[in-house]
C-alpha cells in the first residue's frame, strides 16, 4: 500500500505559493533569457515581445545579419540585449553563449531552445543518411547541448526553466518528413528526461508545439512540396483556417517565461490551431 503519510498536500511553502500567485504577472522584468534562432521567425517574435516585458536577452542565432536585425528590433523596445553568434548542434559554439549570458547579466533565468530546420518531403527510403543527419543535429543535438550547458548553470544557480521548441510532429507524424518528425519527438524526450530529474532542483523544463507558422521555414514548404512526390490536399491540416502569426507563439513563449507557469513542467504544449485534433 502506498504509504499517505508520507505525501505533502499542504507543504510549508502552500501559503507562500498561495501569496506569490495573486502578486503575479506577465512581467519578465530582470529575468535573464536565452533564445537560439533569434533572427527570424519565432525566435524574433519572442524577443521583442520579451523585451518588451522587460527581459533582458541573449540573442543566438548562426545568422549574423539576420540575428543583428532582431537586436536592434529589441533595442528599440528599449530592452538590454546582446547577440552572439552560434551554431546551436556545435558544442563549443553553445558553450560559448552560455558563457557570454553568464558574463553579461551573471544568471539564465530561461533558456529558450528554439532553433531548428525543416528538411525536404522524401520517402523515408530514398533519404540520405546524410539529410537525416543534418536534421537530427540541428533539430535535437542542438536541443540537447543547449539544453545541457544551461541546466549545467541552472543547477548552479538552484533555479531555471528551460523552454524548447518542439512542433506538433513531437506528437503525430507528418507524411514524407519523417527525420524531422523523430528529431521532434526526440525534443519531447528530452523535455520529459529533464524534467523528471530536475524537478526537486528547482528548474522546470517545458516544450511548445508549434503547428503552422508563418515564418521563414514555412514559406519553404510549397517549393518544397512541389519538388517531392507527395501532394496532399491540404498541408497541414489546420482546422483554424491559417497559420498562425510568430507573435502568437511568442505569447504562449512569454507566459511560460513569466512567474506565471510556475506549476507547469514536463509539459508539451500545443498551440496550433486546432491541426492535431
Ligand atoms: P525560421 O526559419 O523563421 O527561424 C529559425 C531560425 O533558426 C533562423 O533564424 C535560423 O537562422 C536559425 N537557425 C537554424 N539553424 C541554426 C543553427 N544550427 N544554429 C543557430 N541558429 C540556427 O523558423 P521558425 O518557424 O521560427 O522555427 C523556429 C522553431 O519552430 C524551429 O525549431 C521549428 O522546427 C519550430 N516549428 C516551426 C513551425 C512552423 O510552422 N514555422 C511549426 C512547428 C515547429
Amino acid at each position: 500500500k502506498a504509504d499517505l503519510a508520507n505525501v505533502t498536500f499542504e507543504s510549508a511553502e502552500a501559503p507562500k505559493a498561495r501569496k506569490a500567485m495573486n502578486s503575479k504577472s506577465d512581467s519578465l522584468a530582470g529575468k535573464v533569457i536565452t533564445i537560439t534562432g533569434a533572427g527570424s521567425g519565432i525566435g524574433r517574435a519572442s524577443a521583442v515581445l520579451m523585451a518588451a516585458r522587460g527581459a533582458k536577452l541573449v540573442l543566438v542565432d548562426y545568422n549574423v545579419t539576420t540575428g543583428e536585425e532582431t537586436l536592434e528590433l529589441v533595442k528599440e523596445q528599449d530592452g538590454e540585449a546582446i547577440f552572439v553568434q552560434a551554431d546551436v548542434s556545435k558544442e563549443e559554439d553553445v558553450e560559448n553563449y552560455i558563457q557570454k549570458a553568464v558574463e553579461t547579466f551573471g544568471k539564465i533565468d530561461v533558456a529558450f531552445n528554439n532553433a531548428g530546420i525543416i528538411q525536404k518531403f522524401q520517402p523515408f527510403h530514398e533519404t540520405s543518411l546524410n539529410d537525416f543527419s543534418r536534421i537530427i543535429d540541428v533539430n535535437l543535438k542542438g536541443i540537447f547541448l543547449g539544453m545541457k550547458h544551461a541546466l549545467n548553470v541552472m543547477v548552479q544557480q538552484g533555479y531555471g526553466h528551460v523552454i524548447n521548441t518542439a512542433s506538433t510532429t513531437a506528437l503525430r507524424a507528418e507524411h514524407s518528413l519523417a527525420a524531422y518528425t523523430a528529431s521532434k519527438h526526440g525534443v519531447a524526450g528530452l523535455t520529459k528526461a529533464a524534467a523528471i530529474e530536475y524537478v526537486r532542483k528547482g528548474i522546470r523544463v517545458n516544450a511548445i508545439c508549434p503547428g503552422g507558422v508563418a515564418t521563414t521555414l514555412t514559406a519553404a514548404v510549397p517549393q518544397m512540396l512541389q519538388e517531392s512526390d507527395y501532394m496532399p490536399e491540404e498541408f497541414p491540416n489546420m482546422r483554424i483556417g491559417r497559420f498562425a502569426e510568430p507573435e502568437e507563439l511568442a505569447e504562449l513563449v512569454a507566459f511560460l517565461a513569466s512567474d506565471g507557469s510556475s506549476y507547469m513542467t514536463g509539459s508539451i504544449i500545443v498551440a496550433d490551431g486546432g491541426l492535431t485534433l
